[in-house]
């Protein structure tokens, strides 16, 4: 058994250099096609939606008499606003279903924000100095991709185990009137898989009203609502009713997707919010579009209704022999050896993994010269840039459990390399 890296004698961590350079080595001779880097359903959880194909059978007429195979309903069907109203805990009538993304829906509403305003008056985020988001990081790589993209800029607050730093968060809103919104992803967060507090979502419903801003807009993504791994599974706190409590309604944009319920990229996206807000984005979307696919929105309600807890325990038992495959590699590999942290998600696609500081970057150089392709080093922090360079996202839905165990044995193996050199290093400085 080993001891932490910590308490070893400089003689025996030349002796574990030594034994984990021989194992790299072995590795390297022996290189294999591995990828952890991307958060996607595997083909047999697609494969659980296979009987979205039957729900039609020639019969396109929706429950209100819609024949959803010509144009119109911009809002989207009743019955998937239904369906959206129960991934979001909010009333149908709340909810747009539009598209098949939610990345682009929330790319709508930053846009709309910027430029028309979300509330059908004077306020747009564009009539501000720099308009600028919070990130609470590590986060979601495309939501801060996003923000730059439409030149918004990105201030970063932490991420703990109850969600953003509430004490950071306070404190700019309420002293920069450019801060005009927080990006969230409130129940198993990406990528430390954490669930906001009762006590942090109701201190986000008040932001609002803190906020120096008059148009702060909290950004409510709820991509993973209904994606638990353990039962019974945390609640996350309804930000509707909180904000509804604190007054600040109109200022809460949530989103959701069926994109990791049902087919990645084939699914249907709802917006949840207030009517005034859901109007301000009818008034753009109708420039966009004549009407979403009403075919696709009948097909999900259809074969989600009534069934979608007992769906989503089938994801579940694909993916929980994923996540203790790789929990469990982190435990036996590197837990006696107190060389990197990591989250124990119960629920959502990723484990969050910090290594020792500076070593994040040379970890995944390590894994990719031996055929294992990690996200990039600081992907998960805005402009890509991970101040410590720690954090190394795992994304372990899409390799088959062959190849994530062989994955998670090659991934503990460059961050026991990567570590033992950077502390021969610094002993050699220091000597
Ligand atoms: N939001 C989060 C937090 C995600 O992790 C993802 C995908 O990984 C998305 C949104 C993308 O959602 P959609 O497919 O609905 O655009």
């Amino acid at each position: 058994m080993s001891k932490p890296v910590s308490q070893m004698s400089r003689g025996e961590l030349e002796q574990f250099a030594a034994d984990v350079e021989a194992e790299y080595a072995n590795v390297q001779a022996n290189r294999m096609a591995l990828d952890l880097s991307r958060g996607k359903p595997a083909a047999d959880q697609l494969a659980l939606s296979n009987g979205l194909e039957d729900t039609i059978a020639g019969d396109y007429t929706a429950a209100d008499g819609t024949d959803t195979r010509n144009y119109g309903g911009l809002r989207g069907l009743p019955e998937a606003r239904e369906l959206g109203a129960e991934l979001l805990g909010i009333p149908a009538s709340a909810v747009m279903a539009a598209g098949n993304s939610s990345l682009s829906l929330m790319h709508l509403v930053v846009s709309v924000a910027l430029r028309h305003g979300l509330w059908d008056d004077a306020r747009a985020w564009q009539h501000a100095n720099a308009p600028t988001l919070l990130a609470p990081v590590p986060g979601y790589d495309r939501h801060f991709a996003l923000s730059d993209a439409l030149g918004i800029d990105l201030h970063t607050i932490d991420m703990t185990d109850d969600g953003p730093d509430l004490a950071q968060a306070q404190a700019v809103v309420a002293d920069n009137p450019d801060i005009k919104g927080i990006w969230c992803v409130p129940k198993y967060s990406n990528p430390t898989g954490c669930v906001y507090s009762d006590r942090t979502v109701e201190a986000l419903a008040e932001l609002p009203k803190l906020a120096a801003a008059d148009d702060f807009v909290v950004l409510w993504d709820n991509a993973y609502a209904v994606h638990d791994l353990a039962y019974p599974a945390p609640e996350l706190a309804s930000i509707h009713a909180a904000a509804q409590r604190a007054g600040t309604a109109d200022h809460i944009v949530q989103f959701a997707s069926t994109s990791k319920i049902t087919m990645a990229g084939a699914g249907v996206a709802f917006v949840g919010a207030a009517e005034t807000v859901l109007k301000s984005l009818e008034k753009q979307l109708q420039f966009m579009t004549i009407g979403p696919d009403k075919v696709n929105q009948l097909r999900h309600s259809r074969f989600l209704q009534g069934r979608l807890a007992a769906h989503m325990q089938q994801h579940a038992a694909l993916l929980q022999p994923k996540f203790k495959i790789v929990l469990d590699t982190l435990s036996t590999e590197l837990g006696s050896l107190d060389i990197a942290r990591w989250t124990q998600p119960k629920g959502g696609y990723f484990v969050s993994l910090d290594t020792l500081p500076g070593l994040a970057t040379e970890v995944v150089s390590l894994s990719a010269a031996v055929g294992l392709t990690l996200t990039p080093a600081g992907a998960t922090f805005p402009y890509s840039q991970d101040p410590a360079d720690t954090n190394v996202r795992i994304a372990p839905t899409f390799a088959n459990l062959h190849d994530l165990d062989a994955a998670m044995q090659v991934l503990t193996l460059c961050i026991k390399v990567a570590t033992a050199r950077q502390l021969l290093a610094r002993g050699n400085e220091e000597a």
